[in-house]
């Protein structure tokens, strides 16, 4: 066990009686009331009219595709960087995952090489707010426009992070929460999609309960899924989302102090918020350059581990991976694996106190 860890959920007496109560009131499969308040507050918290709340984030972006009926010889357009569920997903429905690089000044896929990469095969977009710091969304709905994309937010890492002033979440056609354990939010496993789309949230909610008509009990109209939320997860999430703009705030003055600590220390890139963004800065993070700094990436990470301090590498692209390299063909996705080589998520739990930043801090200076 670490002294510091990267992430710790932070689940208090509310979050414990909501629980307890469901429990109590018998509903503590996936009907009862903590599920439809759930949905409401998250999707109004977030600006969109409906929430249709699901087992986990992979399967948010599952149900996403299936309902806008992405399919076989369709093209998904997805970051190269990022955690694996988003290829999955697009693989799940049978469609082709296309990467795209990173951008070098603030992580998230290049607007300019998504245009590049849309063929007439390509039916949709996800694009990943990495880390916590959203994309730069108006050249994204342009292009989505455009070539008529349908364009997916995944958001399973920036809840409340804003692109000029209007949360993520309420760009896309549909977008996709996860609340695992170490999100921003937690309620267990869990996961959310929301959308305008009264259609689409149709849709949804048929396929999550078994494809089962909603007026016809047992009545299947089409080949569905279990991606239901239980009322107990439910019951944490309602409670966790009343402490979502108190997390969001710790994280921010966490990172302002990582920021402040760290602005001297050559070699280092630190987590950046462009002028257009409210990072939400989900895990803080840090780019090594060896030659500088004199230690490399692993060897730092190594360094942290016996002074107790847990840390995690970036994701590695995911075009170089054994199950995904077919679709990268001949690729070069370099800000990618440069940021996957040099990349570090430091301590972030909004349990951090300062001193322990201080600890952090001490071991990444030379
Ligand atoms: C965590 C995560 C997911 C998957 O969420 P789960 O709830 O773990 O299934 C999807 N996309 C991104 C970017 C994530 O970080």
């Amino acid at each position: 066990m670490y002294q510091i860890p990267v992430a710790d959920p932070q689940i208090g007496e509310e979050e414990l009686s909501n629980v307890v109560e469901a429990v109590n009131s018998g509903w503590v499969s996936s009907k009862g009331a903590f599920i439809e308040e759930f949905e409401k507050k998250f999707a109004s918290y977030t600006g969109v009219r409906r929430g249709i709340t699901v087992s986990n984030g992979t399967v948010a972006l599952h149900l996403a595709l299936k309902a806008l009926g992405i399919k076989r010889g369709d093209e998904v357009l997805v970051p190269a960087l990022t955690f694996v569920a988003v290829a999955n997903a697009v693989l799940y429905v049978g469609a082709k995952p296309v990467f795209v690089d990173s951008n070098a000044d603030y992580w998230c896929l290049d607007p300019q090489i998504v245009e590049k990469k849309i063929t007439k095969k390509t039916k949709a977009l996800i694009c990943v707010h990495l880390y916590g710091h959203p994309c730069d969304m108006d050249p994204l709905v342009k292009l989505a426009k455009a070539y008529n994309l349908h364009l997916i937010e995944d958001c399973a890492e920036a809840h409340g992070a804003e692109y000029k002033g209007k949360k993520v979440g309420g760009f896309g056609v549909i977008s996709c929460f996860s609340f695992y354990g170490n999100k921003i939010i937690t309620t267990g496993e869990g996961g959310i999609c929301l959308t305008n789309d009264e259609t689409l949230a149709r849709a949804m909610i048929k396929l999550r309960d078994h494809g089962m008509n909603p007026e016809k009990r047992y009545w299947h109209d089409v080949v569905g899924y279990n991606y239901r939320m239980t009322n107990l997860q439910a019951a944490l999430g309602v409670a966790q989302l009343k402490k979502l703009d108190l997390f969001i705030a710790i994280k921010r003055q966490n990172a302002k102090l990582y920021g402040s600590l760290l602005a001297g220390v050559s070699g280092l890139t630190l987590h950046p918020e462009m002028p257009w963004a409210k990072n939400v800065y989900w895990l803080y993070c840090i780019l090594v350059d060896k030659r500088q700094l004199k230690i490399d990436r692993d060897a730092l990470i190594t360094k942290l581990s016996t002074y107790g301090i847990e840390t995690r590498p970036f994701f590695y692209p995911i075009n170089r991976m054994p199950p995904y390299r077919k679709y990268a063909a001949n690729d070069n996705f370099s800000v990618a694996q440069k940021l996957s080589l040099t990349g570090i998520n430091l301590p972030s739990s909004v349990k951090l106190t300062a001193d322990e930043i201080y600890r952090v801090v001490d071991c990444l200076r030379p």
